[in-house]
């Protein structure tokens, strides 16, 4: 059963949205600051990435942890009513993304994901040094901040 009308409900996912891009402006201000130039939201290239460095072959993408549903995060829970619709709207996003990632990749372009958690004050100016030497000298084609931790999975 609904607790809330339809109209409640996409003025509550509207804020939802809204507060998604915020993250994002924080990372385009560094940068740009920083002296890199980027392209935003192509629309050309899987996905449509946030931000795209043409320079360094590299594409960026600000994740929602709740929308994109971060493995692990505090922030990717499941609402307690419509279960099976907000499942299905999760798993959908999820297979655009991972189809997305896979093709950037199979076209040589890296790739760099950043969860909105990892944004906080706190952590912010780690971010943003860790964020240049990946865009600078990337050891993987992937990487992602936070940086998992991968140490209870052996
Ligand atoms: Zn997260």
């Amino acid at each position: 059963m609904d607790i809330v009308d339809s109209a409640t409900r996409s003025r509550m996912m509207a804020q939802i949205r809204s507060t998604d891009t915020k993250p994002e402006m924080a990372v385009r201000k560094f940068l740009h600051a920083s002296g890199f130039r980027y392209r935003l939201h192509d629309r050309k290239l899987p996905g449509s990435p946030d931000l795209v460095l043409p320079k360094y072959r590299t594409t960026i993408f600000v994740h929602g942890c709740f929308w994109h549903q971060h493995e692990g995060c505090r922030k990717a829970y499941t609402p307690a009513t419509r279960k099976e619709k907000w499942a299905a709207k999760f798993a959908a996003n999820k297979n655009r993304d991972r189809k997305a990632l896979q093709a950037l990749d199979e076209m040589g372009w890296n790739i760099i994901v950043i969860w909105e958690c990892g944004l906080n004050d706190r952590s912010q100016s780690v971010l943003l040094d860790w964020l240049v030497d990946a865009i600078r000298q990337p050891a993987r084609s992937y990487v992602e901040w936070p940086v998992p931790d991968r140490g209870s999975q052996g």
